[in-house]
């Protein structure tokens, strides 16, 4: 099997605002593995939050070629390899993980919804990211987001509740809040307190990873459900959670790829927890390798592609905010013109 690797830069519509930074693009990297005339691609959208950036993914995936062995089938075996060889590199992991599950499908000839046994008729409703901002931009972006049942609101900020007024002004989409640990606790719980008069579906990541006693307060104050993100990149992460939070978002950029996330989605299962799937900024790549396990998930949030300006691929369509699955073998995906 033969892998190469190339940055690309992706443009956002929008600067990008969440509680902790602002950007106005991304550089995330497109990995191709070719073996007997088909080529698999995947995508790394790396994160400086879990350390990691182009530069780095680079360098890890020069480590790769030599823990691919010589079966693309032999995926649970190869994937061993990578994640101890590359412990440190999630998005890395999850590049070369999503090329051998495109050419693994696309070698069976089947869609890889359909190799994993799944239904693309029951694909969630995904929801639209509305980044933080002035009230006015705020406005605009929620009318040009009208076609979509279900939004998702980035909060922890100074104004909040402004945001969130100005939101139900416009709209009576579903809400899905996303604090990315952008409160303290005593603001958590009172920010839970206030969004039960807006009508929302669950609140993301109210709170910074770890203290448990915290996460309990805020849950308990709370009418809506809450999930946890950064809190849980890995299916072990899981149990520690269990009882703090009423669900997970799954990224594959967290998981390292595909086979951990399966895994992290039963385990949360088996915690009787939520499932959300979810993304970064990404090209269509990483979010129609998502769009695939969508079928296991209750929430969709993979918007990546939609938020940037210069997508080089096609993949998964949103069809009045439902995903649709694209047929072709592998993950699916085609180059844009
Ligand atoms: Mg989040």
């Amino acid at each position: 099997m033969r892998l190469s690797a190339d940055t690309v830069r992706l443009d956002l519509i929008h600067p990008f605002r969440i509680a902790r930074e602002v950007s106005d693009h991304k550089n995330n990297v497109l990995v191709r593995i070719s073996d007997a005339g088909l080529t698999g691609i995947g995508e790394a959208a790396p994160s400086g939050y879990y350390g990691e950036d182009a530069a780095s993914v680079l360098r890890a995936l020069k480590g790769a070629p030599a823990m691919l062995g010589g079966d693309p089938l032999g995926l649970e075996a190869t994937l061993d390899r990578l994640s101890s060889g590359l412990p440190g590199d999630p998005s890395a992991r999850a590049a070369v993980d999503i090329a051998l599950h495109d050419l693994a499908a696309q070698r069976l000839g089947v869609p890889l919804y359909r190799w994993l046994g799944l239904d693309s008729g029951e694909t969630p409703v995904t929801s639209f990211t509305i980044g933080i901002d002035e009230p006015e931009a705020i406005r605009r972006k929620v009318r040009a987001a009208a076609g979509y049942p279900a939004l998702k609101v980035k909060l922890g900020s100074v104004n909040d509740l402004e945001i969130m007024r100005t939101i139900r002004g416009e709209t009576d989409a579903r809400i899905r809040i996303d604090a990315n640990a952008g409160w303290t606790v005593d603001q958590a719980v009172e920010m839970v307190d206030r969004l039960s008069d807006y009508d929302v579906e669950l609140v993301e990541q109210p709170l910074s990873p770890g203290s448990p006693e915290d996460w309990r307060r805020v849950r308990e104050a709370a009418s809506m459900p809450i999930f946890a993100d950064e809190s849980v990149l890995v299916s072990q992460d899981v149990p520690a959670m269990a009882g703090l939070v009423d669900g997970v978002n799954v990224k594959l950029m967290k998981s390292g790829g595909i086979r951990e996330a399966l895994r992290l989605i039963h385990t949360a299962r088996a915690h009787r927890m939520g499932v959300m799937i979810g993304c970064m900024i990404e090209t269509s790549v990483a979010i129609t390798a998502a769009a695939h396990l969508s079928p296991l998930a209750d929430y969709a949030d993979l918007d990546g592609n939609l938020l940037i300006s210069n997508d080089p691929f096609s993949g998964a369509t949103v069809r009045q905010g439902r995903l649709i699955l694209p047929e072709g073998p592998g993950i699916g995906v085609t180059p844009r013109a």
